[in-house]
């Protein structure tokens, strides 16, 4: 690719709004120049209405994607929703994954994610069995993530257990590697696979599942197996049920057993921390840990709120996923997390706009692994999301102020690595995608 120039009605800089941006980008697809300039130059492409950086969605399960809109029939619990995703993981192999997860980051794509970090853990064949290549489904997953043009942590995810002190069961066995080392052995082979090292948008992270599926004894072997650079996450806290397990085995909430194993560091994330106490959200800000907000699945699992404020005023770094995807959409995800302060506290304006967008970017792209990369800067990766403001949602809205009105239908334009990926609601490569998801999903419950 050669150089390639953007300019942008408004763009959202780290300095703030301005207008006539111009943004150059290196053969790479990295900004290598950004100036204002009353016109557009020949040769740049027009972006209108309000350039933000690229979206991270920090946390994702691909292959929920095929549960939307399948399961509010009959009201129950987080643990009763399970039983659906399980029935799902079943029927899922390499190639009909790789199918679904194409369709699900091109629905990202379109919304403007520029960069997803995927919480993988459907790693074996029914019963357990290993493919022929151990690590099949993961290369499904960065084959997809290529084709809808977007970048990629796959946080290989280690899970050993049904819940603390039970064995895996049923659907279960497809998750588990036996042991943390075997594991371990597992995710380098995959990092170190030649296709998956020569790759410059796929990036290997780690992943423990929580405090129910990797026990105590542990948890140190799998902060090892990561090794000292790579990403870090682990769900924690998204149930009381979890806290209550982990207390009545260990004497410790998840978070102070993930402490004593070395787990928490600026390089590990949290998700969800919906139900933290005072000194969780003590040991998570003192050692930076990034906290993973996914507002609208934790709405739609009936989770909690959880204290985004708090978090970020200990030192967590906040970010934001879109998990189970019962929405697709980080604008509605930053509104989401807002509202949830807001009906916490009975205040708005909990967090500043600029914090929010950091949330839906810049701190998602530190947490997988790509440091520097969610912002309109000189070196970061050229990414970049036009939203349109003269929309029946976003007409006569301030364009500070487009992240308290705009949704993912608002996005026109979204340009990841240099490249325009998405136009006007279509992808550039794949075309339509509600009929590549609807390909996927139908084939899946047929
Ligand atoms: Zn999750």
């Amino acid at each position: 690719m050669t150089g390639v120039a953007y300019w942008c009605e408004r763009a959202w800089l780290p300095t703030g709004m301005a207008s006539g941006v111009l943004v150059r980008a290196d053969g790479a697809g990295r900004i290598s120049d950004v100036s204002t300039v009353d016109t557009p130059p020949l040769g740049a492409h027009r972006l209108r209405g309000v350039a933000l950086p690229g979206f991270a969605n920090a946390h994702s399960h691909a292959f929920h994607r095929a549960l939307r809109g399948r399961t509010h029939g009959d009201g129950g619990t987080f643990w009763t929703w399970r039983h659906a995703m399980y029935a799902l993981a079943d029927r899922l192999d390499p190639d009909s994954y790789l199918a679904l997860a194409r369709a699900a980051y091109a629905e990202m794509a379109l919304a403007g994610v520029s960069c997803v970090g995927e919480f993988h853990y459907l790693h074996h064949a029914p019963g357990g069995r290993r493919y022929a290549d151990p690590n099949a489904m993961g290369h499904a997953l960065r084959q997809a993530a290529a084709e809808a043009g977007v970048r990629l942590t796959l946080l290989d995810t280690c899970y050993l257990a049904g819940g603390i002190g039970h064995d895996l069961t049923g659907t279960q066995l497809r998750f588990g590697d036996g042991t943390a080392a075997a594991w371990a052995e597992r995710v380098t082979a995959l990092a170190e696979d030649a296709a998956v090292a020569s790759d410059p948008t796929t990036r290997i992270g780690a992943a423990i599942h929580s405090v129910r599926a990797v026990p105590r004894e542990m948890l140190p072997d799998v902060v090892a197996g990561a090794g000292p650079s790579r990403p870090l996450h682990a769900h924690v806290s998204e149930q009381p049920a979890e806290n209550e397990a982990c207390l009545a085995a260990y004497g410790r909430t998840p978070t102070e057993l993930l402490h004593e194993a070395g787990a928490l560091s600026p390089r590990t994330t949290a998700v969800h921390v919906t139900h933290v106490t005072e000194q969780d959200i003590e040991l998570l800000g003192d050692t930076n840990t990034v906290a993973c907000f996914c507002p609208t699945t934790e709405g739609d699992l009936a989770d909690g709120i959880g204290p985004a404020r708090d978090l970020a005023d200990a030192g967590c770094p906040l970010s934001l996923g879109s998990d189970q995807h019962a929405v697709v959409d980080p604008l509605l995800e930053i509104r989401a997390l807002e509202y949830g302060e807001r009906l916490r506290s009975n205040h708005r304006g909990r967090l500043r706009p600029e914090e929010l967008l950091a949330a839906a970017t810049a701190h998602g792209h530190d947490s997988l692994g790509w440091a520097g990369d969610g912002r309109i800067a000189v070196g970061a990766h050229c990414d970049l999301v036009a939203v349109r403001t003269d929309t029946p949602r976003t007409a006569g809205a301030l364009p500070e102020q487009l992240l308290l009105a705009a949704t993912a239908s608002d996005v026109d334009t979204v340009v990841v690595g240099g490249r325009v990926v998405a136009r006007e609601g279509r992808h550039e490569t794949l075309g339509d995608v509600g009929r590549l998801l609807a390909e996927a999903i139908e084939g899946l419950w047929a």
